[in-house]
């Protein structure tokens, strides 16, 4: 009888620990408990036999029972740290593999443009000054002679708020502004956004920048105008600019210019995108209207001078070849990261 229930212990023993060698999950581990020392495992089963066992060997048939419980109860411990460590390796950290990349912000491309624009002009002695972009109509329109029925007054063409400000639609409001201030000789230029009712498309939006540059004193004529604004965009676009005068009309200014840049792709031979012209439209221009410097309390018999100005974001999508206005203000970072 003794020998049965050894040898039957014997085998259900060495069962256990080599399915617990084998085990993976917390799930097998406790598969084993159950059939082996578990309320209705294989042990407990045996337990009725004792009774049948003669006095002279209960005592090593109960050493036994204990060995074995003991020799699976360890191998179920040790099982279940094998798993709780392999499980916490899997999802720990891995220090050996290669890290991401964080991604490191940089300005964007209307910013660096302005900031290009404003070293050079900075060279040929421009101070870069700034105005609000909230303006009154005095600075936006009338200082600068824009006549009461001009079309860029309208609503329709105009933000306009419910106290009579603006969203300014140029910063030549800003060259009124330092005027007022200051005496001449002046030389600025005034980059920033502009706001326009407009219907959003490839070459327009209802904000967009624009740089202005002012150059007041005694002895100012458009040779001087040609010459900054040929310095300017042989810099700018890095290689030889031609600039082209036609005349014009705005009311800032008396004469006014359109000036055209030969143009930076195709050198002046002509290609779509100057439409086989050779030229570019890019500057409004012309010489300061006398008028103006009345305004601001100059007096036209001494001083002259001129004024520019041209849209920043059609300057970038020349050098930078983009063909929409709009993938400035989307923020896409594929477009932003080209840049
Ligand atoms: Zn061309």
């Amino acid at each position: 009888m003794l020998e049965e229930l050894l040898s039957q212990l014997n085998t259900i023993r060495d069962e256990a620990l080599a399915a617990l060698e084998n085990a993976k999950t917390e799930a097998d581990i406790e598969a084993v408990k159950n059939r082996t020392i578990g309320r209705s495992g294989a042990i407990t089963a045996l337990s009725p036999m004792m009774g049948k066992i003669p006095p002279e060997n209960k005592k090593q048939a109960g050493m036994a029972f204990n060995e074995v419980k003991v020799a699976i109860t360890t191998a179920l411990e040790a099982a279940r740290e094998k798993t709780a460590s392999s499980a916490a390796a899997a999802s720990a950290i891995d220090v050996t593999m290669p890290g991401r990349r964080p991604h490191a912000g940089r300005k964007h491309p209307v910013s660096q443009t302005i900031e290009e624009c404003c070293a050079i002009f900075r060279r040929m002695g421009f101070v870069a000054v700034s105005g609000p972009e909230l303006e009154d109509i005095w600075h936006n329109f009338d200082a600068l002679n824009a006549p009461l029925s001009h079309p860029s007054r309208d609503v329709k063409d105009t933000f306009y708020l419910s106290d009579g400000r603006l969203l300014r639609t140029q910063t030549s409001a800003v060259q009124i502004r330092t005027m007022e201030k200051e005496k001449p000789p002046i030389r600025i230029i005034s980059p920033g956004r502009c706001y326009r009712r407009d219907t959003p498309d490839a070459t327009h939006g209802v904000h967009f920048h624009q740089i202005e540059g002012l150059y007041i004193d005694t002895d100012v004529s458009l040779a001087d105008l040609k010459t900054t604004l040929m310095t300017f965009a042989s810099e700018y676009f890095g290689r030889e600019i031609a600039v082209r005068m036609r005349p014009s009309f705005f009311p800032f200014t008396e004469p006014s210019v359109e000036c055209d840049f030969s143009c930076v792709m195709c050198g002046g031979k002509g290609c779509n995108v100057c439409k086989n012209s050779g030229w570019l439209e890019i500057a409004g221009a012309g010489m300061v209207n006398p008028k103006v410097l009345e305004n601001v309390g100059y007096d036209p018999k001494e001083v002259r001078g001129f004024a520019f100005g041209f849209g920043l974001e059609r300057l970038a999508m020349l050098k930078h070849r983009i063909n929409d206005l709009r993938l400035f203000s989307d923020n896409d970072v594929r477009f932003l990261y080209q840049f």
